[in-house]
């Protein structure tokens, strides 16, 4: 909505298409830094033909393609660290969307108070029910139908065109950080 781009890093030279994401949720931002450091180790150790953990990592730059997207919501992460922006309408909804708050450190969803979580068309009717949040919000409204937001768009026909074998989506609860593994089986190939 406010017009940001959403980059995506691309790293690897070989076959194997792994996907890592960050900031689906706006207050858990610090999964995109997390996702930056480990981007900086290895590409340092590929760079230095070193290991992480005692692993080397260069035979994973040559059998593997790393996409990566560190920040899939960008306005949400802005919302959160900095405040409502400016303009005076838009300030006015988001504050009443957030209960009369002008604290948005607790903000998942993005600008437009939908939780990007939510907007995947795999059994989006049964996450709207379990939801049951029917308004614009800090989390859990899944919006009016799959996919109605540009940042769930942009992720989904990346997952189109890219055909990955793992995906990797970084959330965090509390203290606690949790990588969900998603891992697509394709009946007519082996991975
Ligand atoms: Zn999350």
């Amino acid at each position: 909505m406010l017009e940001r781009d959403i980059p995506e890093v691309l790293i690897g030279n070989g076959n194997k298409r792994v996907h890592y994401n960050g900031s689906f949720h706006a207050n858990e931002w610090i999964t995109t830094p997390v996702i930056m450091t480990f981007l900086n180790d290895y590409l340092l150790a590929i760079t230095n033909q070193a290991d992480i953990r005692g692993l080397a990592m260069f035979p994973f730059y040559q059998q593997s393609m790393l996409s990566i997207v560190p920040m899939v919501n960008p306005d949400g992460v802005e919302l959160v660290l900095k405040g409502p922006p400016a303009d005076e309408s838009l300030r006015g909804r988001l504050i009443e969307w957030n209960n009369g708050s002008e604290d948005f450190s607790g903000w998942k969803a993005n600008i437009n108070g939908v939780d990007l979580n939510d907007q995947f068309p795999a059994k989006w009717e049964l996450e709207q029910a379990r939801n049951n949040v029917t308004e614009p919000g800090p989390a859990n409204y899944p919006g009016e139908g799959p996919l109605t937001q540009p940042e769930a768009i942009a992720m989904s026909e990346l997952t189109k065109r890219s055909d990955f074998g793992k995906v990797l989506a970084f959330h965090t609860q509390g203290r606690s950080f949790i990588g969900g593994l998603k891992v697509w089986n394709h009946p007519s190939r082996k991975r």
